[in-house]
């Protein structure tokens, strides 16, 4: 099929090109060019709209998608805790959510039971449409004593060197696409108490992953977390990241080694109206030094990657966020394209429109360089190189009024 009269971003060169065609053959990119042929059955007219590469959620819980953002809905462990079967039909419509918003990637960084497999398997093998998945499975975490976390699947335990080797084993045998350690744990039914991996527990479990040949990601709230998986260079990404603004030389490290961080700027926002303000008990982790950390970061030249995480589900206002703290919007839109591409091993497959790269599209009806909000309503979204009317998807998920 082609895309006709597209005006094509080029994000490295922050251009726009065009009108020209995409010709897209068996879910790969083909020619980018000037029209070769008059418009065919199953053609698109872009009519001058803008097409740039399909977005990559870097950070997301497909079993939780939009859960904990009713306020009236159900609380933080109780979503975690419905039964295996909801929190996967939940997934299938995540999968959804996600493509009428243009994600065609998703980074999906935990979820109770693994049922983030299942939802993944369904996408590769063509029995939900969807975004890829990439995903780490259920979160490697520290074991905590408290109630609640102990009555959710949320996370696989394990402490000591040998506890974590065989954790790690155990999730690679599961199929999961990287690993994440959580490098602490607290539990609302004793707000006052963290328990933490060791440094030699988080250095093992990333050199595992990286035995395995996978990626390691960081969960850290802390920089006495951050601190040795950095000195150690077994870390890809730290997720969240505060308050890492408190020891400028860990940033600085992430930048020169290349680490990407993933700090979900707008689910953890300091505002009193974020959503995280539902659970006081959070408070306890300096969460309102969350952009302190973004700032520097951008300051520093790290590399980000957009996520939604827990409390946000519209990847626009992250990268709003970012262009708030310093970057410009074209490096935002980098942020959930090349960098997740990145993130997620598909840097060649993924992140531009040329030809020789996978057809996960997006198709505008204007320039996201110069309202970021456009990126919210596709007019149309190609995923795995299947062709899905934006309208369409958003008609789809519209489960109420
Ligand atoms: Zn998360």
């Amino acid at each position: 099929m082609k895309i006709l009269n597209a005006r094509v971003l080029d994000l490295a060169a922050d251009t726009a090109t065009g009108p020209v065609t995409v010709e897209i053959d068996d879910g790969v990119i083909t020619a980018v060019g000037a029209a070769a042929a008059p418009a065919g059955p199953g053609d698109l007219d872009a009519a001058g709209r803008f097409v740039l590469p399909g977005l990559v959620n870097s950070h997301e819980h497909l079993s939780l998608k939009g859960c904990l953002l009713d306020p009236d809905g159900d609380q933080y462990y109780d979503v975690y805790r419905a039964p295996a079967e909801q929190q996967l039909l939940q997934c299938a419509r995540s999968l959804l959510l996600s493509l009428s918003r243009g994600i065609t990637t998703v980074r999906d960084a935990g979820a109770a039971w693994s049922v983030n497999l299942p939802a993944r398997a369904a996408v590769r093998n063509g029995v939900l449409p969807g975004p890829r998945v990439f995903t780490c499975g259920q979160v490697l975490s520290i074991p905590f004593e408290g109630e609640q976390v102990k009555t959710a699947g949320m996370t696989v335990d394990a402490a000591g060197v040998p506890g974590v080797v065989d954790a790690v084993a155990e999730l690679v045998k599961q199929g999961v696409d990287f690993i994440k350690l959580k490098g602490h744990r607290r539990d609302f039914s004793d707000p006052n108490r963290n328990n933490y991996f060791t440094a030699e527990e988080i250095i093992t479990a990333g050199q595992e992953a990286r035995r395995h040949g996978l990626k390691f990601a960081l969960h850290a709230w802390h920089c006495h977390v951050v601190a040795p998986a950095l000195a150690a260079g077994v870390v890809d990404s730290i997720e969240h990241g505060n308050p890492l603004h408190e020891q400028p030389e860990l940033i600085a490290r992430m930048a020169a080694d290349g680490v990407i961080f993933v700090p979900n700027a707008i689910s953890w926002a300091p505002r009193p109206e974020a959503r995280w303000s539902r659970y006081p008990d959070m408070a306890g982790i300096a969460l309102e030094k969350v952009w302190d950390s973004v700032r520097l970061a951008i300051e520093r030249g790290v590399t980000l990657a957009a996520g939604t995480d827990l409390h946000c589900d519209q990847l626009h206002t992250e990268l709003q966020a970012y262009v708030e703290l310093g970057l410009t919007t074209t490096e935002a839109l980098k942020t959930a394209t090349v960098n997740g591409a990145r993130l997620v091993g598909m840097q060649d497959e993924l992140g531009a429109v040329e030809a020789g790269k996978l057809a996960d599209l997006v198709v505008l009806d204007g320039d996201p360089r110069q309202d970021l909000t456009l990126l919210a309503t596709p007019w149309q979204v190609i995923a795995r190189g299947v062709v899905h009317d934006g309208a369409e998807l958003r008609r789809l998920v519209a489960t109420r009024p």
